[in-house]
């Protein structure tokens, strides 16, 4: 009786194990892919329109100055010259002058090197940013929106003349509208490119996608509007540091604690961080960030177009 009443609870003791090894398992599988998924936005875009001859490398890695979009190529092919190659699509043809030229080939970052970029200022916490990064002598890049009003125009000419790298994020930052077609991105970039250059004088060559290169919005153009923008010759990024200001509830500590555990897991990092006019824990926090940074003798320094890209993009194309 004894004997088979231990048999029994023997028994049920090996598929209770059997079982909790199973969802051990499937928590740890959870774990990882979420990981992935939260590293790494999925690549599910469209196809493009463009023949495959035009397209550019994803990333400038592998971009010299021959490859760059140039006026005459386009005009080319937009006149129908060249050898009855299908036409190519109408938007290639717009903003004649809305070519980044000659581009300086990437070159490798030195290790432990970190870019602070910040998006969709201008604002009031702009100014009082600038100083924080003055302090302690540190370079950052500002990927900027279209704010016209005088304060946010003073700060983006502060930007610049106090050294720091200025991009086209967006001048409407309306993800349905500019993603809605290559040419309605277009149209949103140039205005934003042209106000960059009529404040600051700066002719900026990078960007970054509002949302990030892959988003909800642009499934279906993403990949076209890309190809259409590399042919131009312009150098976007996207993050591999998420400091998650953006996030509901975010506070100085957690931005501090998501840039600070995702800069120790890259020997290179771009760092997403914000600088509207609500983003007071951003600027509260960034000294902190900054010195504990540089005393684990991390470096600063601004995106530009020699920057290599690719180890910063979400979507990779081959
Ligand atoms: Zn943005």
């Amino acid at each position: 009786m004894i004997h088979l009443a231990s048999r029994f609870f023997q028994r049920k003791l090996r598929s209770l194990t059997i079982v909790s090894a199973a969802f051990v398992l499937i928590l740890v599988i959870g774990a990882v892919t979420f990981q992935f998924r939260k590293n790494m936005a999925p690549c599910h875009l469209a196809k493009p329109v463009m023949a495959a001859a035009e397209m550019r490398p994803i990333g400038n890695a592998q971009m010299n100055t021959q490859s760059t979009g140039s006026r005459e190529e386009s005009t080319a092919s937009s006149s129908g010259v060249s050898s009855g190659k299908e036409a190519p699509p109408a938007y290639q043809t717009m903003y004649p002058d809305l070519y980044a030229g000659e581009l300086v080939p990437a070159a490798a970052p030195k290790e432990k090197t970190v870019y602070l970029t910040f998006d969709d200022g201008p604002s009031n916490l702009t100014i009082p940013l600038l100083n924080v990064l003055d302090t302690y002598h540190v370079k950052a890049t500002f990927f900027v929106v279209g704010h016209t009003d005088r304060q946010s125009l003073k700060a983006m000419k502060e930007i610049v003349n106090r050294g720091h790298a200025i991009g086209v994020h967006s001048y409407t930052h309306q993800f349905e509208q500019i993603y809605a077609s290559p040419a309605s991105f277009l149209e949103d970039y140039a205005k934003m490119h042209d106000l960059i250059k009529s404040t600051t004088g700066v002719d900026t060559k990078i960007y970054r996608y509002a949302g990030g290169s892959v988003n909800d919005y642009n499934k279906n153009t993403a990949r076209d509007i890309i190809a259409e923008m590399n042919r131009r010759g312009y150098v976007y990024y996207d993050w591999n540091v998420d400091s998650g200001d953006a996030e509901k509830g975010a506070t100085a500590k957690s931005i501090y604690r998501n840039v600070i555990s995702g800069v120790h897991r890259y020997s290179n990092s771009v760092v997403l961080l914000h600088n509207t006019k609500f983003k007071g824990n951003t600027l509260k926090v960034m000294a902190k960030i900054i010195k504990t940074l540089k005393n684990e003798s991390y470096s600063f320094d601004v995106l530009g177009p020699s920057v290599d890209s690719s180890p910063y993009l979400f979507c990779k194309i081959p």
